[in-house]
């Protein structure tokens, strides 16, 4: 398949499919316009690349569907100037989304092969407004925090915590919890105050599991 025949099932899936299914944002629509998201998956997946789905990425993770990534990106209100971490890089294909919107991404890998080759592909694609972490993202980067915004790609048992203090005053945290193969909500907390978070219920997901020291 050719770039032609990509940029138009990357219109298709982005400028039809995605606002059919409720994704209103300019800018998250946009920012996914700009990716290519047949440069984040296998030799082997790439024809599926522009299809409403997840995709295996190897290590038994894959790449979110697109509609999932939109939607909690679109959650996080994200304003230019601002800094996002995200906890989960697999691919490294949300940060690249995430990247065209905010000023700067901060991206955490528990697994060290996925992290590196996320690494390796988002400074080839020459995204230079991301960084790669390889470790446990239940923790979080308490040397790098406070962050506006928090993108956690894997389902946990409980709001991580750590993540809760990184959060900046008025900052957000999108989250899926739930049971690791049962029943899992999309959650958004939000910093009101020191003490004070909001929590809002965004409705039913399917995540692999956020495993750490605050996860399972
Ligand atoms: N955002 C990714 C999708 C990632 S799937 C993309 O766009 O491709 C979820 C990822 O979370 C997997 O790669 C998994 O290894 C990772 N993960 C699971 N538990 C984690 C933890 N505690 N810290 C960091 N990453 C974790």
């Amino acid at each position: 398949m050719g770039d032609d025949d990509f940029q138009h099932q990357r219109e298709q899936l982005i400028r039809d499919e995605l606002p059919q299914l409720g994704i209103r944002d300019e800018a998250v629509l946009q920012a996914m316009m700009s990716v290519r998201r047949e440069d984040f998956v296998d030799d082997k997946n790439r024809e599926f690349a522009y299809r409403n789905a997840p995709l295996p990425i190897g290590f038994g993770q894959t790449i979110s569907q697109p509609l999932i990534v939109a939607y909690m990106i679109e959650a996080l209100q994200l304003a230019p100037h601002e800094r996002v971490l995200e906890i989960g890089t697999g691919s490294g294909y949300a940060a690249a989304v995430l990247s065209r919107i905010a000023n700067e991404v901060l991206t955490v890998e528990r697994h060290p092969k996925l992290a590196d080759s996320a690494r390796k592909r988002l400074k080839q694609l020459g995204y230079d407004n991301i960084r790669v972490f390889q470790s446990d993202g239940t923790l979080g980067l308490p040397e790098h925090a406070p962050f506006a915004a928090i993108i956690v790609a894997a389902c946990g048992p409980c709001v991580p915590p750590p993540l809760l203090q990184q959060l900046d005053l008025g900052g957000r945290l999108v989250i899926p919890v739930g049971e690791k193969q049962g029943s899992q909500k999309l959650i958004r907390v939000i910093r009101r105050d020191e003490n004070e978070f909001k929590h809002e219920e965004l409705g039913f997901v399917h995540f692999v599991p956020l495993v750490g020291e605050a996860g399972w």
